[in-house]
């Protein structure tokens, strides 16, 4: 079996020096959340396959980064070509095994092409700065340099467009690359795989490990490992980050999030209410940038929730193979569990269940990991529901009184990834842009994911680290820094000199 049909790679199986391999006795079951069932297994890696993993990179790794700098773009350019001519296959992969809409799955291929778009550009991005005589006939210059091995852990919710916000960027930069992608649905790496190779990358220098645990402690502890680029959970991302840090490598680990949208009593509430529906069930709630706290200000509340009551009670819910469905299954019926979960601990709590989608089954595909769009009206800081990420179709309203108790009550939570404001006072959108703590911020935009020359990151909890994911955030984090001092002095030597020198 292939994960494409023109490729070889064996499903489930892991990338190694421009090949297919198998490695490790552990195996993890994947899904076809739409109907249920098991479709395969993907190998999970132990000590031994990532020490063979990160052989091959570290030996691929000088002679790419010694490449000069417009050739290691011309591949990027040829992985942009067979991206596009691959679009379709790719988004295939992604809905089948996470579960999202198939025009969805599209979008996410094109927010991963951007970003090998924006890679393209690398000779600019990678000039340097020269200063001229800065004394005594010395010219002083800074570059900066590949790492070597960099490898990037990345979760089930974007299995092509969060490797792509890493994986271009380390390459362009000259650094090879190892991608450990989530176990739930790892065929879209393997595709990735076979396209770099087609677009003439060296073998060993994009690497795919499958595996868990057990992989990414591997991985991190592994000395020929320069640089670790995490997304997922924030108890995951935590973790890489410690581990990472105590062995001494560059890390940036971005984690789990609670984005608010807040409605303020100006704002036009059909465009408020339709941006809410996408973003809270939308690729069913499975986006770190998912809207899933509604904040309504003022007197907007009781008109908001009606019309978003009326829109989500409207969603068509089914296979995300099918034409004319909004929102897919879960992931994993495990998943769904624990949104359900979490849905019967906001009754318990006492929010107001206005729809409750616990129950709904989609005819055709009973056995899928289904929940219908689901809607919590008065929900309260104290609540689980608003404290903990869901990451389901559960979409929570909160009233506040003024703009002022909007901003201290997101403030307050203690994730910070994306936020939105919908208004038509120019006055308050500013106000809100400067006061709020979050890393990506939306004025009438529902889900401000920012552009490839742009970069990715939130604050708090959803991002251990300095340095945003890709854009030129991206290229510091994939270089390191060296600054050259130089002179051609004439052949009189004028003895040593013991105090500092200095332009006076
Ligand atoms: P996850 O944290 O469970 O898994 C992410 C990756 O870490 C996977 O590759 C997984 O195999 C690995 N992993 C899991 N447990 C591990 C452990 N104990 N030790 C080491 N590695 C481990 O996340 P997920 O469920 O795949 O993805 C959903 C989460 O990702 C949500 O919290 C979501 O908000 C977050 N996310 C964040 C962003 C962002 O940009 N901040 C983007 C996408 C997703």
């Amino acid at each position: 079996m292939t994960t494409s049909d023109n490729g070889n790679g064996k499903r489930g199986a892991h990338w190694v020096d421009g090949r297919s391999t198998d490695g490790g006795t552990r195996s993890a079951p994947v899904f076809d959340p739409a109907r249920g069932g098991i479709t395969h297994d993907v190998q999970l890696a132990d000590n031994g396959t990532v020490a063979r993993v990160v052989a091959s990179a570290a030996a691929a790794q000088p002679a790419w980064g010694a490449l000069p700098v417009q050739r290691r773009a011309r591949v990027l350019f040829a992985m942009r070509e067979h991206v596009e001519a691959h679009r379709a296959d790719i988004a295939r992969l992604i809905t089948r095994e996470h579960g999202k809409t198939f025009p969805d799955a599209l979008g996410e291929v094109q927010r991963g092409l951007e970003v090998i778009e924006f890679a393209c550009g690398v000779p600019q991005l990678l000039k340097g700065q020269y200063s001229d005589n800065i004394g005594g006939g010395i010219a002083n210059w800074s570059q900066r340099m590949p790492l070597g091995v960099t490898a990037g852990i990345t979760p089930f919710n974007f299995p092509f467009m969060v490797p792509m916000w890493m994986a271009p960027m380390a390459l362009a930069c000259g650094n090879s690359f190892i991608l450990k992608p989530s176990e739930r649905d790892a065929s879209a790496s393997l595709l990735t795989a076979e396209l770099f190779r087609d677009a003439g990358l060296p073998d060993g220098v994009f690497n795919v490990v499958q595996g868990d645990r057990e992989a990414v402690d591997a991985l991190i502890a592994h000395p020929d490992v320069r640089a670790v680029s995490f997304v997922g959970s924030t108890p995951v991302a935590r973790h890489i980050y410690e581990t990472a840090a105590r062995h001494g490598k560059r890390a940036q680990a971005l984690g789990g999030a609670k984005n608010h949208m807040v409605v303020m009593p100006d704002a036009d509430i059909t465009q408020a209410a339709d941006a809410l529906i996408g973003a809270a069930y939308g690729s069913a709630g499975e986006r770190c940038m998912a809207i899933s706290v509604a904040v309504a200000v003022g007197d907007i509340g009781d008109a908001l929730v009606d019309a978003i009551r009326t829109r989500a009670a409207r969603l068509r819910i089914g296979d995300g193979e099918h034409d004319d469905v909004d929102m897919g299954p879960l992931v994993t019926a495990a998943h769904r569990e624990r949104v359900v979960s979490l849905i019967d601990s906001g009754v318990a709590e006492g929010a107001t269940l206005v729809l409750d989608g616990r129950r709904h089954v989609v005819s055709g595909r009973e056995n899928g990991f289904f929940l219908g769009a689901t809607l919590f009206d008065h929900v309260s800081p104290q609540m689980r529901i608003w404290r903990e990420e869901i990451f389901g179709p559960v979409l929570c309203v909160v009233r506040a009184a003024t703009l002022a108790e909007a901003i201290a009550l997101i403030n307050a939570h203690e994730y910070g990834n994306g936020v939105s404001l919908y208004t038509r006072d120019g006055r308050a959108a500013q106000d809100f842009a400067q006061r709020i703590e979050a890393g990506m911020v939306g004025i009438n935009v529902p889900i401000p994911v920012p552009m490839a020359w742009h970069s990715f990151g939130g604050w708090k909890q959803s991002l251990f680290g300095d340095l945003h994911a890709y854009g030129e955030e991206g290229v510091r984090f994939y270089t390191r820094y060296k600054s050259v001092m130089q002179r051609w002095p004439d052949s009189d030597s004028k003895g040593p000199e013991f105090v500092m020198p200095v332009n006076l």
